[in-house]
């Protein structure tokens, strides 16, 4: 009987491999960034077409390849990453398995141009399915561009197997995001069907989150710092009041690498446990640096899993440094107010129908406002009380922060340790705590009043007043801003360009579903006009309902949470007192529009009752 073992051709075996390092386009592109960023480059461009199902691209300044490495470089375990077995654990690169490019050539069509700084001519190849069409001398520029066409062209299985475009383009959105997060310190560009979807400077991290995530995101974040012996920890958390429901940003890097690690997840988290609701998480962005020796990337083609030889004491590391930096922040310890059988505070008529000006200048200052609000800072003691007698006791009954199971003797130490540190003896009627809370005496206890969330509430009155009466300031963008929309996008853009223009933006259909912006309402100080324009018309497009009232709403709610002091933002005495007065003369301002408290009172009893 004959042999029937058979060694699988090389082509064969390399679509094998493929199956487990490129799972979809997403893959291809971490794959081609990380052997940019290992060949230092320090701009790197990425092109895609049809979410990478025709094209990827990735274009880098870096050292570039010989003819010979060019070639070379696609062979299965081809890598100038390592020599030998020892070198796995000392690791300074992210490639090292030399399968990567064996892979992707042995399911896509690749068009590479390289050449080396130095050279006078470059090199140019073409292979198909794992087979070299031609390779030939080119006049290109220092660096490598590759081209990746038709991923999955020879495996029809795996074609059909990639998700719609949406899909596909929101995973290599997160893979982008990974790498463009690990490398702050290099050039990042990303175009997609010809649209510019990202252009970040290099630039450090914190404004490297900002660029990627938003302009919001580097004020909700704290910075963690820890240097020991085993490990450095350094990022930033997110304050506990921008915690999410749905997608919390958490990124978790050693030595430069992405990484799932879900017991320094938890070790996190815990951090959080008595700040948060079970259901929401906080963002987190935390590199790790290590002694390669002690880490293993062996584990897993993707490279995301990670051993560490010291997991243990890096996870104590790790949760006492973001401990430290929530404490630090006063961002804890919490102690839960809110229960759910506090009666919703009744309403109280405002006795005077003060004017409201909303200042026309850029980087609108709330403050400045002072001389056109009725009533002079101390008022609002009178129009409380007066407040407070309608309502009588069913507020401060059912406040009871004694029976709830949380509070612990610990917290009332720490609470008590706060009150000697913060309160200020200068300023007897009202003191601001940690720079977060109004404290001030009330006829019948200590109310507490959250800076941020109280002014959030009055500055939203304003704006929604101004709205309705369509004199919201505007200002002139410098730069008019360009919104591309889907043709769906674009219908009811039409129906919600006049209720924009309302609120203070300047609109004009510039043809093809796309517009530009030319002003913007003032509030909105640093908040991106377009990513606002784009949040109302998705918000329209969700609730298949017209714009409106709704429209107005949401949109007072975002400047007002622009606008508003910030929690760790310290206050003068004039300041408090504004803030508490115009917050007591609202019609219902126990609340923010979006439903959290804006303060509590400890009533004597309770005060008594706790001291024991
Ligand atoms: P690995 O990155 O694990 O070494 P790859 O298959 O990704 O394996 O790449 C193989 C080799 O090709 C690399 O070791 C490197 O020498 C070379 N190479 C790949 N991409 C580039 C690039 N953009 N610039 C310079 N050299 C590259
Ligand atoms: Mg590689």
């Amino acid at each position: 009987m004959s042999d029937i073992i058979r060694l699988l051709p090389d082509s064969v075996a390399n679509q094998i491999a493929a199956g487990e390092v490129i799972q979809r386009p997403a893959s291809v592109i971490k794959e081609l960034v990380e052997n940019a960023v290992d060949a230092g480059g320090t701009q790197i461009t990425i092109v895609i077409k049809d979410a990478g199902r025709t094209l990827i691209q990735v274009i880098d300044n870096g050292s570039g390849m010989s003819e010979t490495d060019a070639r070379m470089a696609f062979e299965r375990h081809a890598t100038s990453k390592i020599t030998d077995a020892s070198d796995l654990f000392s690791l300074h690169t992210m490639g090292f398995r030399g399968e990567a490019l064996a892979s992707i050539a042995a399911i896509a069509q690749i068009d590479l141009r390289s050449m080396r700084h130095g050279d006078s001519m470059g090199t140019r190849i073409i292979i198909n399915g794992s087979v070299v069409e031609s390779q030939q001398p080119e006049a290109c520029v220092a660096g490598t561009n590759i081209m990746v066409k038709n991923l999955f062209y020879n495996v029809p299985a795996r074609r059909k197997f990639l998700k719609k475009d949406s899909v596909e383009l929101s995973q290599i959105m997160r893979e982008f995001e990974r790498l463009a997060l690990v490398n702050c310190d290099r050039e990042f560009t990303l175009v997609h069907n010809d649209v510019t979807l990202h252009s970040l400077r290099p630039a450090p991290m914190l404004r490297r989150i900002a660029d990627l995530f938003g302009k919001n995101l580097d004020r909700q974040l704290i910075p963690v710092e820890s240097d020991t012996s085993i490990v450095r920890i350094e990022g930033y958390v997110g304050l506990p009041e921008h915690a999410r429901k749905r997608n919390p940003l958490q990124y978790l890097t050693v030595n430069g690498r992405n990484m799932r690690h879900p017991p320094f997840h938890k070790a996190i988290l815990s951090c959080y446990e008595r700040l948060l609701p079970p259901d929401q998480q906080p963002n987190y962005f935390l590199n790790f640096t290590v002694e390669p020796d002690t880490i293993d990337v062996n584990i897993h083609p993707t490279k995301h899993e990670i051993k560490f030889e010291n997991e243990q004491a890096i996870w104590q590391i790790l949760a006492a440094a973001v401990r430290e930096s929530l404490g630090r922040f006063n961002a804890g310890p919490a102690i839960d107010f809110d229960r759910e059988d506090v009666p919703d505070i009744p309403a109280f008529a405002p006795d005077a129908t003060a004017s409201h000006n909303i200042d026309t200048e850029p980087g609108y200052n709330p403050f400045r406002v002072e001389h056109s609000r009725s009533g002079a800072p101390n008022d609002w003691m009178k129009l409380y009380d007066n407040f407070n007698s309608r309502r009588a006791d069913a507020l401060s009954s059912a406040i009871d922060i004694t029976a709830d199971d949380n509070y612990s003797e610990a917290d009332s130490h720490a609470l008590q340790g706060e009150l000697d540190l913060d309160l200020s003896p200068a300023t007897p009627s009202v003191m601001q705590l940690k720079n977060r809370y109004i404290l001030s005496p009330s006829r019948d206890g200590l109310m507490v009043v959250d800076q941020h969330r109280a002014h959030k509430r009055v500055l939203y009155e304003d704006y929604l007043r101004s709205a309705t009466q369509g004199n919201l300031a505007s200002q002139r963008l410098i730069f008019p801003e360009v919104l591309r929309l889907s043709p769906a996008q674009n219908a009811i853009m039409e129906t919600l360009a006049s209720e924009a223009t309302h609120l203070g933006f300047d609109l004009t259909p510039t043809g093809d579903n796309t517009w530009s912006i030319n002003a913007s309402p003032a509030a909105l100080a640093d908040l991106n006009p377009r990513d606002m324009m784009l949040m109302m018309v998705e918000d329209a497009t969700e609730s298949g309902c017209m714009p409106g009232d709704n429209l107005r709403e949401r949109i007072a709610i975002a400047m007002a949470e622009n606008a508003s002091v910030k929690p760790g933002q310290a206050l003068s005495r004039d300041e408090m007192d504004r803030i508490t007065g115009e917050l007591m003369k609202l019609a219902s301002p126990g609340y923010t529009p979006d439903g959290q408290r804006t303060f509590i009172i400890l009533s004597l009893e309770e005060i008594t009752r706790m001291l024991g």
